[in-house]
């Protein structure tokens, strides 16, 4: 298994895992035409997805989703509720998702997280023994979180703002309130104690996404991180929104 982003941010998010013989699209947060081009970078062809897992209805994570499901015949995976959100009954397919799931030898479990959405979702994929979890959206850790995102092999995980920065910032006071609630977004502080309550021998890649470009810097990213990750053979890195992050190969230790 392996896995990379499009991009990654409030400006649209966008990865793909895939297998030796399937690739999943998780989010398409991009227009059509700039997903093309994306995808391009990543020597993907659209043709060749085999779906579109949809984690919840906010912009940011499906503004390509109908053009490219329909374009390219993919199916689209959501929960019942960001399936009402979305208005999948109009896309040509479109599938719901009720537990753990399967596309080819992609083996998917859902995980229902705390964010301002109708049903929103987020994952781990389980392939050929290893595993990988993506969690880009949630306001805080619940227990379903820190009980799913276990025994990982890597990890791609939301450090959406730094709590001091954001109160400092620009935002108005509703938006700050929002971000920074139960329902909202990860901070660093956050995103670190979820690392080393669910770290194991087995992992590997820690990857921080959903990075905010007003409310967070990549120096504390990093802090936060290595605090956590000190003494671990772990390695990590900071996606972009511009750029996400290449291909980067689900290993077991
Ligand atoms: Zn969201
Ligand atoms: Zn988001």
């Amino acid at each position: 298994m392996r896995f990379a982003s499009l991009g990654s941010g409030s400006k649209g998010n966008c990865s793909v895992v895939a297998s030796d013989s399937i690739s999943i699209m998780v989010d398409c947060g991009f227009s059509y035409k700039d997903v093309i081009a994306r995808m391009k970078r990543l020597d993907l062809d659209p043709d060749a997805l085999t779906g579109i897992i949809v984690t919840h209805e906010h912009s940011d994570h499906v503004s390509g989703v109908e053009a490219l499901s329909n374009r390219h015949a993919i199916p689209v995976y959501a929960s019942r509720g960001t399936w009402i959100e979305i208005g999948a009954d109009n896309y040509k397919f479109s599938n719901y998702i009720s537990g753990l799931f399967t596309i080819g030898d992609i083996d998917i479990t859902p995980i229902p997280v705390p964010h301002d959405a109708r049903e929103p979702l987020q994952f781990v994929f389980g392939s050929a023994g290893k595993r990988l979890g993506i969690l880009s959206d949630a306001g805080s850790l619940s227990g379903r979180i820190l009980n799913a995102f276990t025994e990982l092999d890597a990890l791609s995980i939301e450090f959406n703002h730094d709590i001091s920065l954001l109160q400092r910032g620009p935002y108005p006071s509703y938006l700050k309130t929002r971000i920074s609630g139960d329902y909202g977004h990860l901070n660093n502080d956050q995103a670190a104690r979820l690392i080393e309550t669910t770290v194991s021998d087995r992992l590997c890649t820690v990857v921080a996404c959903h990075i905010s470009e007003i409310n967070n810097e990549v120096a504390l990213i990093e802090k936060a991180l290595e605090s956590v990750l000190k003494n671990r053979d772990i390695q990590y890195l900071v996606a972009s929104q511009s750029d996400g992050f290449d291909w980067i190969s689900v290993e077991r230790r």
